[in-house]
C-alpha cells in the first residue's frame, strides 16, 4: 500500500507538531498548518489523501473548511480530531456532511488515528 499524503490543521501547535513527528517517522508524507487559511493553501499544493482537522479554530473553523473541501476535493478524506463535545450532535452533523471520521481529543493513542488513516486509504 502506498503511504497516504496527509495535511493536518489545528491551532494547537503542540498537537500538530506531535502528529508531524509521529507520521514522518513512519514514512508518511505530512504537512501541518495552524489555521484553515494556511491549511487550504497546503491542500491546494499537496493534494493530500487525508486531512486531519480540528473543529474549533480562530477564523475559518473546521466545519466550514469541510464544506469547502467537499466541494473542491470530494475524494479527500477528512478526519476530525476535536475535544468539542455536545453529546455527539456536532459529530453526527459532520459525518452527515461527508467527514470520514470524528475522533475525540485527547486521543487514547496516535496509533488509533493511524489505524483510521490506514483504513481510509485501503478503500480507495
Ligand atoms: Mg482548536
Amino acid at each position: 500500500m502506498k503511504k497516504p499524503t496527509i495535511v493536518a490543521i489545528d491551532d494547537e501547535i503542540d498537537f500538530i507538531d506531535m502528529l508531524e513527528n509521529y507520521f514522518k517517522l513512519r514514512g508518511y508524507k505530512i504537512d501541518i498548518a495552524s489555521s484553515a487559511t494556511q491549511g487550504l493553501e497546503l491542500i491546494n499544493n499537496k493534494k493530500p489523501d487525508i486531512v486531519i482537522l480540528d473543529l474549533k479554530m480562530p477564523g475559518i473553523n473546521g466545519e466550514e473548511l469541510l464544506g469547502l473541501l467537499k466541494s473542491k476535493r470530494p475524494k479527500t478524506k477528512v478526519i476530525f480530531v476535536s475535544a468539542f463535545d455536545d453529546a455527539g450532535k456536532t459529530k453526527i452533523r459532520l459525518l452527515n456532511a461527508g467527514a470520514y471520521a470524528y475522533l475525540d481529543k485527547p486521543l487514547s493513542s496516535l496509533r488509533e488515528l493511524k489505524k483510521v488513516i490506514d483504513k481510509a486509504c485501503k478503500k480507495r
